[in-house]
């Protein structure tokens, strides 16, 4: 940990001279619930060792400079004149943050900011929410404030929606904000309570990079989310007490069958039983009943893959060679779909073994050398920075 952030604390050194502020955030992997949080639904995530530390100082030209070392590029921007005009660049994820905290008041004064991320970019692990809610702890301490979690994830998560253009739901920046170690996180979508559930310290999750990413991923994505839309308008149009896919069972859907798209109705059948899964996980891990757990994955998987329709066949077949290594519990996707990573629930002592087979495994049958990352667990945001100044 210590080690990213001196990188980011020398470039910003070099760069800007000295620091004001620093702050750090983690990454993210869901271990169930996926697609489920723009429809008020359960997930269960967890922070991971992974982090993006952004380094603040101030500047007296009243102009906003990023630079990134992962990407050596410095943006600069005026905040007096700073308009809603995304570019499709980096430099959208912590410009949308300036933009949201001044949508909602907060006054700025010129600062600028070095990012610098061990984040795997674009690998499903969420570097975008990590980016975003370092950035957002450093502003908000420039401008002499502090948020709450809830209203801190929703800043993050409207620059995404508002200003990068990502119609992604709250799980990430809140998980990233949020998450505490040896902890899960079971978060109810609709009401933002969440519980912080243990998991054995006996086990590790392992996250697989399939290495691919089809390119169908941004337009599809947009799809699912379009077709389960579709879903739960026909749900709220025929039963007034359905607010949210989320409020709906299988029967709701089955007696609404014949009023939506078969496409519609595939999905919204992967989330309705994908909550209920979710629940279903956390009796697990109350229990410790990791083989309940992993037969909950595969589930998951399969639905995902079948109803929701955005696995790929170079994860299915990563999931394959997971479930016949031993010491594996259950493995899934993890992410939006069409590639990216999986999620694998593994016996401790076992997962050296295990990551060596696998990557040998899927590297025969698809020619790709697949990332894997052993993770447990850790600090949001929050809780990094709680510890940095002595509180925990
Ligand atoms: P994921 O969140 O799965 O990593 P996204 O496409 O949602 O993938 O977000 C990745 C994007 O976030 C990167 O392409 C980049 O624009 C931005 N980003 C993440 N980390 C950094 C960083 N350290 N510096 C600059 N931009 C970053
Ligand atoms: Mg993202």
């Amino acid at each position: 940990m210590m080690v990213d952030e001196e990188r980011a604390l020398r470039a910003h050194q070099e760069r800007f001279g000295p620091h004001e502020q620093v702050f750090t955030a983690p990454a993210r992997v869901n271990l169930i619930g996926e697609h489920t949080d723009y429809t008020g639904g359960l997930v269960m995530p967890m922070a991971i060792e992974f982090l993006t530390t952004a380094v603040l100082s101030s500047r007296q030209d009243g102009r906003a400079v990023f630079y990134s070392e992962n990407y050596g590029e410095e943006v600069s921007i005026d905040l007096d004149s700073l308009e809603r005009t995304p570019r499709g660049h980096w430099s959208d994820y912590p410009v949308g943050v300036v933009w949201v905290l001044k949508q909602q008041g907060v006054s700025l004064s010129g600062f600028s900011m070095t990012l610098w991320g061990d984040v795997p970019l674009g690998a499903g692990l969420s570097s975008s929410a990590s980016v975003q809610v370092a950035t957002a702890l450093a502003l908000l301490k420039h401008a002499g404030m502090m948020l709450p979690l809830e209203q801190l994830a929703n800043v993050c998560r409207r620059a995404e929606n508002e200003y990068v253009g990502a119609k992604t739901g709250i799980m990430d920046q809140f998980v990233v904000a949020g998450g505490v170690a040896h902890r899960a996180m079971l978060l109810d979508c609709r009401s933002m309570q969440f519980e912080l559930l243990p998991l054995p310290e006996d086990v590790r999750v392992v996250i697989c990079n399939s290495m691919v990413k089809h390119q169908l991923a941004n337009g599809e994505y947009g799809d699912r989310r379009d077709e389960v839309e579709a879903g739960q308008a026909v749900l709220q149009r025929e039963r007034p007490q359905i607010k949210l896919l989320r409020d709906a069972t299988l029967a709701d859907l089955d007696a609404c069958a014949d009023k939506m798209t078969a496409a519609s109705l595939a999905r919204c059948r992967h989330i309705v039983t994908e909550n209920a899964r979710v629940l279903e996980a956390r009796e697990a891990l109350l229990q410790s009943d990791m083989v309940r757990f992993g037969k909950l994955m595969v589930a998951a998987h399969a639905s995902f893959r079948d109803d929701f329709g955005a696995s790929c066949d170079e994860v299915d077949s990563l999931v394959e060679i997971a479930l016949q290594q031993p010491g594996c519990y259950g493995s899934r996707i993890t992410g939006g779909g069409f590639g990216g990573c999986t999620v694998n629930l593994v016996r401790a002592d076992m997962t050296e073994e295990f990551v060596g087979h696998l990557r040998s495994r899927y590297l025969a049958a698809t020619g790709i050398a697949a990332d894997c990352f052993v993770c447990a667990p850790s600090d949001g945001a929050l809780a990094l920075m709680a510890a940095k100044d002595g509180l925990k």
